[in-house]
This record gives C-alpha cells, sequence and structure tokens, in this order.
C-alpha cells in the first residue's frame, strides 16, 4: 500500500479525472484486501443526515466516498507529477521515494 493519510492525489478515471485533494483515509477491507482511499473533495455524494440532537442539525452534507485505490494516483510533493513510488531503506527505515525524479517523498 503506497498511499498514506495527507497524501495529495488525482483521480484517474471517472467523472472527477484530473481532481485532486488530500487523502482523509485509507482503508482495507479485511476480506477482500480491497484498498479504498477517502479523499478531501473527491467522490462527493450527498447524504441526507437525519437530525441527530441538538447542534446537530440534519438536511444534506457533502461527504466524500471511499474511492478504490486504483483510481486514483499519488501526486510527488517534489516534483509534482503523478507518480508511483518504490520502497527503500533510508537511514533505519522504509521511505518512498518518487519514480519521476527520484526524491524521498517521506519527510
Ligand atoms: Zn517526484
Amino acid at each position: 500500500m503506497n498511499l498514506r493519510k495527507g497524501d495529495l492525489v488525482e483521480a484517474i478515471t471517472g467523472e472527477e479525472r484530473g481532481r485532486r485533494g488530500k487523502v482523509l483515509r485509507v482503508t482495507k477491507a479485511r476480506k477482500t484486501g480491497t484498498v479504498r482511499v477517502i479523499v478531501e473533495g473527491l467522490m462527493l455524494a450527498k447524504k441526507h443526515q437525519r437530525t441527530r440532537g441538538a447542534g446537530k442539525p440534519g438536511g444534506i452534507v457533502d461527504l466524500p466516498n471511499a474511492v478504490d485505490v486504483s483510481n486514483v494516483m499519488l501526486l510527488c510533493p517534489k516534483c509534482g507529477k503523478r507518480t508511483r513510488v518504490r520502497r527503500e531503506p533510508h537511514e533505519g527505515r522504509h521511505v518512498r521515494i518518487c519514480r519521476q525524479c527520484d526524491e524521498i517523498i517521506d519527510a
């Protein structure tokens, strides 16, 4: 799994292709191993939410849906390109390295 919370990604398929956002959550289905990500501002689904007591009014809210990880690509924070990463040991831990510019992505 090469994406993490906080990564900037771009949608590469679907209606929202080209849209960018930050990864809010990475989820993995225990049974199937399918990895999905929730991306800020992407795959917005209007959800009708019931009133949940004082201070939490119901109504329609925009919530990002989880998308399959294969529908998005990481944007390298160093070179800004859509990229895949490889993992390498670096100073005693594994870091992700951009295949486009060979820079270490993880600070
Ligand atoms: Zn790069």
